[in-house]
């Protein structure tokens, strides 16, 4: 039986820096990810503090919101089957160091807090992230 979900992707700075977009939108599209709306913006801190309060207790959380608006990002809806545990498979583990040979992370990653995406953890979570930064 087929599972059609939506997730949230962010292509964080360090990757829209590089022009890695579309590449990485090419690994979404080769999985059998559709891209149903995206768009490139630039978030204000404050935005970033509250995509990421889930976050807020973390020692890295001030740091991660400051880099999440450092520069233009790219957020896009992905749909297709399983799509939020098929998406957190392409990025790889959040260290780079330790992801998966193949994975996005591993291909892109520089280090830790610079690893090129987001992506939501949960069906309930993409809802609330797709909501942030879209009217869907
Ligand atoms: N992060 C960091 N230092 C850490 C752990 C996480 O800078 O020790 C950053 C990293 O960019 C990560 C984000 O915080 O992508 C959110 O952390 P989470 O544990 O949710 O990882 P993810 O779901 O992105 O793999
Ligand atoms: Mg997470």
């Amino acid at each position: 039986m087929s599972n059609k979900e939506k997730t949230l992707s962010i292509i964080k700075p360090d990757a829209v820096e590089r022009n890695l977009s579309e590449k990485i939108k090419s690994i979404f599209s080769k999985n059998n990810l559709s891209i149903l709306d995206t768009k490139k913006i630039h978030i204000s801190k404050d935005e970033a503090a509250e995509f990421y309060k889930v976050h807020q207790s973390k020692p890295f959380y001030d740091q991660l919101c400051s880099y999440l608006s450092s520069g233009p990002i790219e957020v896009i809806i992905l749909e297709g089957d399983n799509a939020v545990l098929k998406n957190r498979e392409l990025m790889g583990a959040t260290d780079p160091k330790v992801a998966k040979e193949g994975t996005i992370r591993k291909l892109y990653g520089i280090s830790i807090d610079k690893n090129s995406v987001h992506g939501s953890d949960s069906v309930a979570n993409a809802k609330v992230e797709i909501n942030f930064f879209f009217k869907h």
